[in-house]
């Protein structure tokens, strides 16, 4: 699975430094999504230069469980391979890359497996296991 250290490597061009600090210090851009999308994230951008494209991404990040990849200015090719991004993140587990469905989580929206969703309940079962203890202690 590709890093988002790996997308940025390998097409800076798409990816300006966010903004520079007072004190001087640059931040790279910021991947507002998990990390089962990479790879999605880093086809889009292949298929992308592949097609000359001239622009940058400005946000990449996910949204009522969608894929959104907030760019400058595209043709309608380009824009059609975003659109497939998407539609390929929309069955895609955000945080493992395997084939997902969409769950809602305490209210939450994102795409996820079935292992992930297991991990991320039981995970959650005993945060609140913990706490109700805290509260009896
Ligand atoms: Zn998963």
């Amino acid at each position: 699975m590709k890093t988002t250290d790996d997308i940025q490597n390998d097409f800076p061009e798409f990816f300006k430094p966010l903004y520079t600090h007072t004190d001087s210090k640059t931040f790279r851009f910021y991947f507002e999504t998990g990390k089962g999308w990479n790879d999605i994230i880093y086809d889009t951008c292949a298929k992308l230069k592949a097609t000359g494209w001239d622009g940058f991404f400005i946000q990449i990040k996910q949204k009522f469980a969608e894929l959104r990849m907030y760019s400058t200015g595209m043709t309608a090719e380009q824009f059609k391979i975003l659109a497939e991004a998407e539609d390929k993140a929309s069955v895609t587990c955000e945080f493992c890359g395997e084939p997902g469905i969409l769950r809602k989580d305490m209210g939450w929206l994102n795409i996820k497996c079935d292992v992930c969703k297991k991990e991320h309940d039981e995970y959650r079962e005993k945060k609140i296991q913990e706490y109700k203890e805290k509260q009896n202690a």
